[in-house]
């Protein structure tokens, strides 16, 4: 069975810690792995490597970090296949999942490519007589990313480049759950040439990230997981002192209006609720039928679930793979029962799909009439199970997305430039679709949702993420002929 270790200093380091994690593979329930689950004392360690680093770091050319930039892309497309084999081997998503889980990482290492443009400052020439000034970007330090378990390599990704590209030194602690992908990324980057200690990986679980969140060196902290963690770490981490992004859980909308093309609609509703066996935090969790479409739209979309694959994700036929763990599958379950018991049509129950394997699978299910006030409706469900809400009107379900505690993505189906307009105005949340069902934005804008899916002030990468990690300084400078200079008390104006 593989030990996965920390990474710190470009060295594999075992910690003083004997507690350690297990890691599985979900498509056969076998355990494959252990994983070091850091102490106080080695996430010192780690901090004061990455410290260390930062006294050089920060003082690297522009030009010299561009460099390195474009040497970790090309050796991550390079070794994109790689990545997804890990990723599937201990998240269970289908290898072309993964796959497009490498290429949109990809995508915020290309923006960070562009860290001259991104990091230009400002100057106003001669803002007084024979004084120039003039704003610029510097980094914060040592900064910290918790990461969650369902994207291991794209969530890193949302976050490392940038840092580093704005001259901080960086210490991950990714899922406990499935931690090979990210380490063998950070691994690729001191291959790309970052020098060791730049970007430095802890395993752990609350032990480690409580310890970030409190320690005097760590600047910052970007995190990503569930809103109940995120609440907390924005709350510890902000009463520390320290700069926090903390982005939360989701329950996505998908409101299709009568006139839409309920095919297309479908396809995007099937897609978008099982795809990576909806683990995704802007997977469509909630189809809010309008009007006559419900129910030719819910057949439609029983259809296609009746033609889903669900197999292990290394098997090139399977369209969806297992769930992260047992016991999640079980809870996942326990919500079809849920809303059963609550009154809900179980249209499709993927408690009923047999698997001839003890991996993690659970079939897909599809419930119709769920209302509001049912716990299918309320909780964050984060697998296989669409509810479909029945809506009069397109102002009920505008109203059902400006109620909802969380505000992540929310998508709009319809053929009615107008009405999709509006959806645009009225919709509170973060990323809005318009005849796109998971409208995560390309890599040059930024992430984050609304209301309890974000904690603090700025979203993640893009533009956001080098404003995140960087915080401005103002230069005055004067260069006077000595000839004309002398002592003067007053209060400096302009002249
Ligand atoms: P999680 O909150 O359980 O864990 C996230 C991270 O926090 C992990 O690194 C974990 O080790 C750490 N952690 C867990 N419990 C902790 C505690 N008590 N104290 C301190 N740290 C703790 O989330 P998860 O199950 O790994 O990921 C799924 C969740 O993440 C879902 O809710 C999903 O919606 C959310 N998510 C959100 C986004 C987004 O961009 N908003 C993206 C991906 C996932």
């Amino acid at each position: 069975m593989q030990r996965i270790e920390h990474l710190v200093g470009g060295q594999s380091v075992a910690g003083t810690s004997d507690r350690v994690g297990p890691v599985f593979d979900p498509a056969t329930g076998a355990q494959t792995g252990e994983v070091a689950l850091a102490s106080v004392a080695d996430v010192d360690a780690a901090v004061a490597t990455a410290a260390d680093a930062f006294a050089e770091w920060r003082h690297s050319s522009v030009a010299s970090r561009t460099k390195l930039m474009f040497a970790f892309r090309q050796l991550l497309d390079a070794n994109a296949d790689e990545v997804a084999r890990r990723l599937t081997a201990e998240h269970g998503k289908v290898h072309a999942d993964a796959r497009g889980e490498v290429a949109r990482a990809i995508e915020n290492v290309e923006y960070a490519c562009g860290l001259a443009e991104h990091l230009k400052g400002t100057i106003s020439e001669s803002a007084s007589t024979g004084v120039d000034v003039y704003s610029v970007r510097r980094p914060l330090g040592v900064v910290a990313g918790i990461t969650p378990f369902n994207f291991p390599a794209m969530v890193p990704l949302w976050m490392i480049p940038n840092a580093v590209a704005c001259g901080n030194t960086f210490l991950l602690k990714p899922s406990e759950k499935d931690p090979s992908a990210p380490r063998y990324i950070v691994e690729l980057m001191g291959q790309a040439g970052f020098p060791d200690g730049v970007v430095n990986v802890v395993n752990g679980d609350k032990v480690a990230v409580d310890r970030l969140l409190s320690h005097p060196d760590v600047v910052a902290a970007s995190f990503v997981g569930s809103t109940p963690i995120a609440r907390y770490v924005y709350e510890t981490g902000t009463a520390n002192g320290k700069r926090i992004q903390a982005l939360g859980g989701a329950k996505n909308h998908m409101v299709v209006l009568p006139d839409a093309d309920v095919s297309l609609a479908a396809d995007a509703a099937v897609s978008a609720a099982y795809g990576s066996a909806g683990e995704r935090c802007m997977a469509i969790s909630v189809v809010v039928a309008v009007g006559e479409v419900a129910d030719a739209l819910v057949d439609e979309i029983a259809a296609r679930v009746a033609k889903l694959t669900v197999g292990p994700g290394v098997d090139p036929d399977s369209e969806m793979g297992p769930l992260i763990t047992g016991e999640h599958r079980d809870r996942v379950a326990g919500y079809v029962q849920a809303g059963a018991d609550a009154g809900a049509r179980v249209v499709v129950d993927g408690r009923d799909h047999i698997f001839d394997s003890s991996g993690f699978f659970l079939g897909v299910s599809l419930l119709d009439e769920v209302t509001p006030d049912m716990s299918v409706y309320t909780d964050e469900i984060f697998g296989p199970v669409l509810s479909v809400v029945r809506a009069e009107t397109y102002a009920q379900a505008a109203e059902l997305i400006r109620t909802n505690p969380w505000g992540n993505g929310a998508a709009i189906f319809t053929r009615d430039g107008g009405a999709a307009r509006r959806f645009q105005e009225d919709a509170d949340a973060g990323m809005i679709g318009i005849n796109v069902p998971i409208p995560v934005p390309v890599g040059q804008h930024s992430f984050g949702g609304w209301k309890d899916s974000a904690f603090g002030d700025t979203t993640i990468y893009g533009p956001e993420g080098f404003h995140f990690y960087t915080r401005p300084k103002v230069i005055t400078a004067r260069w006077p002929d000595p000839a004309t200079s002398a002592v003067d008390l007053g209060f400096p104006t302009t002249r």
